[in-house]
């Protein structure tokens, strides 16, 4: 069964609310949000569906960039190719944009992955979990994201956490290490039981980090996560023999060679598994086993995905054993996205669909309307520039 097509829908899905990290604003309410929907069809009538949310306050790509290497560069390079040869699509797309320091655009190639996997079980009439040999669950725990900038708002978020039956917390921090301490002591305050993971994004240096990690093992957080530059391994190796809070990587590991050099630097104690980062859930799930075999905890995570990565996600997490709240937090920030069934969280947690490949069914109506607000042609604004700037 080979490839024929490939559709692609960039949208903006509505915000509920703006989203910050010590990176700056990542998401905006007025703005609304980047996606990609991909739709892969093969020779035999079968369509598989996959989903790209670039941020490039996180990672260099755009919704534009996306678009333009699955339509310039992908699409031709893998039509006609078995969907069964997930390797073979794999190569071609390296070979059409090569990588780096580490893999080209892997958040256009997560999505062209996802609908090759969701193909995969449709093809074999099997749900995702059971190609990876695991088992399928109906449900996963999602961590309540908090970003704040005062305590005040921060002690609401925590109580809106707890009452609404989120068992984890994932707290943005990385911003001031002062105020950080205090949001962190507050929350853990208000929600005691919750796993609590704190993401600086980057936001410390070393001797920062060292200094709130001090503080961070009074107050009893669970995990500290990405403190320091990406690049930076070997500072986290050093804050790891400082400090008893477990260390994890997220910005720092994108691909397989990725987690064995942190293994090779002992920078960490777990990885953040990201479908997109990741460049698509097959790599993804190399980077959990390898991550895993080598002792690594793992965590799950995801770019604020719509129901379509988050379930996608989920079967995976679930098939990698990660058993803490994943911070898969597409539900809390947008108001709309192009499915029949949207992730809906109860008591903290989202049902997943049970179904051939990801499960997930698209709404081609709402897709269509949704494609073509994008497309409407936007006011350009041009710099002014005053005479003698
Ligand atoms: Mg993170």
């Amino acid at each position: 069964m080979n490839i024929s097509s490939i559709d692609v829908y960039p949208v903006t899905l509505p915000m509920k609310q703006n989203f910050s990290t010590s990176r700056g604003q990542v998401g905006n309410k007025n703005a609304g949000a980047p996606h990609v929907y991909v739709r892969i069809r093969t020779d035999e009538g079968l369509c598989g569906w996959g989903e790209a949310r670039p941020s490039p306050r996180w990672s260099y790509e755009t919704l534009e960039s996306v678009v333009s290497a699955i339509r310039n560069y992908f699409d031709e390079a893998i039509e006609g190719v078995s969907i069964f040869n997930l390797e073979k699509i794999h190569t071609l797309m390296d070979q059409q944009i090569a990588s780096g320091l580490t893999r080209g655009q892997p958040i256009a190639k997560a999505a062209i992955d996802m609908a090759v996997m969701d193909l995969i079980g449709k093809a074999t009439k099997q749900p995702l979990s059971q190609v990876w040999f695991s088992e399928q669950k109906d449900k996963i725990a999602l961590s309540y994201l908090i970003s704040v900038k005062t305590v005040e708002e921060a002690i609401e978020k925590a109580e809106e956490a707890k009452v609404a039956g989120y068992t984890g917390i994932d707290l943005k921090i990385g911003f001031d290490p002062k105020r950080d301490i205090e949001i962190v002591r507050n929350v853990k305050k208000v929600h005691p039981d919750a796993f609590l993971r704190v993401d600086a994004n980057q936001g410390y240096s070393l001797k920062e980090a060292m200094q709130v990690s001090k503080k961070l093992e009074e107050i009893g957080v669970d995990v500290l996560e990405q403190p320091l530059a990406a690049s930076d391994l070997l500072g986290h190796a050093e804050l790891r023999k400082y400090t008893e809070i477990p260390i994890a990587l997220d910005e720092s590991v994108w691909t397989p060679a990725d987690v064995a050099r942190a293994i090779e630097f002992r920078a960490c104690d777990a990885i953040v598994i990201k479908v997109t980062k990741m460049g698509g859930l097959s790599n993804a799930k190399n980077c959990g086993e390898i991550a895993k075999a080598a002792g690594f905890d793992l965590l799950g995570g995801g770019l604020t995905e719509s129901s379509l990565g988050l379930y996608a996600s989920s079967h995976l997490f679930h098939s990698l054993n990660i058993t803490t709240p994943v911070d898969l937090n597409g539900p809390m920030f947008l108001q709309d996205d192009p499915s029949k069934i949207k992730a809906n969280v109860e008591n903290g947690q989202v049902k997943l669909p049970f179904g051939n490949g990801i499960g997930w069914e698209v709404d081609l109506e709402k897709l269509g309307s949704l494609h073509t607000a994008h497309n409407k042609p936007r006011t350009i604004t041009t710099k002014v520039f005053r005479e003698g700037y």
